[in-house]
């Protein structure tokens, strides 16, 4: 038997600070209590959700993918081997009246290198190449989205 966890980033009703906190410590919790694998999923506005209803009255906005990778920086690094990427816009969801769901997002210049890393994370589970990967998307940043975010 294998324990899979699934933790959001993008609570709704907290700051983007305390999103990032609470993915991080959440995952640490996951790997102190004996969990197997973590599948980080963030968050996604689905069509007919209490979530798209906030995001419509302006209450909850989009994360930014450089959110997800800002937790994923924060991990110790032996961890990022059992940690998993759902969800990040690979696929369109569609529902009823054409709506669709809204994934995360980032500026035209960084989506490239973002989807990049996350089909190279995917296909190579190393804890060491992982990190790797985090920091050379990190260090080779072509503008400042990356910096708003920590701002
Ligand atoms: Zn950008």
């Amino acid at each position: 038997m294998k324990v899979i966890t699934n933790i959001i980033v993008g609570i709704p009703f907290l700051s983007e600070e305390k999103q990032i906190k609470n993915a991080v410590e959440s995952i640490r919790w996951c790997f102190n209590n004996d969990v197997d694998e973590v599948d980080l999923f963030p968050m996604n506005i689905k069509p007919y959700t209490l979530l798209r209803e906030l995001y419509e009255k302006k209450e909850y906005e989009t994360i930014s993918h450089w959110m997800l990778i800002e937790v994923l920086s924060k991990i110790p690094e032996n961890y990022l081997k059992d940690i998993y990427i759902a969800w990040y816009g690979n696929r369109d969801l569609e529902y009823d009246n054409d709506l669709k769901a809204i994934f995360p997002t980032s500026c035209a210049n960084c989506k490239y290198n973002l989807f990049k890393f996350y089909e190279l994370y995917l296909k190579n589970k190393d804890s060491a190449y992982r990190k790797s990967l985090i920091n050379d998307l990190i260090s080779n940043k072509e503008c400042n989205c990356y910096k708003e975010i920590l701002k």
